[in-house]
């Protein structure tokens, strides 16, 4: 989508610190980081959040997390490390195009705020 930020991102016409790309997805940091490691992984298909996800983008949303878990091992994440997905405005959603937070390097509180 052309006015879709990270759309723009995934087709490099805008520019980031890009740390995994496959077909499937694209991974770079967040451009204001809420921990020491703050890593946005988003599908290079635009859907516009979780909640307009089908049965279609299972093996998608599954390749996903597995990104999550191998950046998590690349970035030193052992101690542990969060993976969040904010949809719609409540949750704190700015962005309409799926993107999942992973956040570590730091203690994390419970619950999230
Ligand atoms: P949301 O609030 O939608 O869950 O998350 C959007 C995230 O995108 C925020 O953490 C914000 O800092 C990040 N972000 C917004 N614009 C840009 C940008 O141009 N580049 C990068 N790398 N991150 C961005
Ligand atoms: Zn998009």
């Amino acid at each position: 989508m052309a006015d879709c930020l990270f759309c723009r991102i995934v087709n490099k016409e805008v520019n980031s610190r890009i740390v995994l790309e496959n077909d499937d997805l694209v991974a770079f940091h967040d451009l204001n980081p809420q921990a020491p490691v703050h890593i946005l992984i988003v599908p290079t298909k635009h859907i516009r959040g979780l909640s307009e996800c089908a049965n279609e983008d299972i093996q998608l949303l599954g390749k996903i997390q597995l990104a999550a878990k191998e950046l998590a091992l690349k970035f030193q994440l052992a101690k542990g490390f969060r993976f969040v997905v904010n949809n719609g405005r409540d949750a704190g959603q700015a962005v309409d195009h799926l993107h999942y937070h992973l956040l570590g390097g730091r203690r994390m509180n419970w619950p999230p705020g």
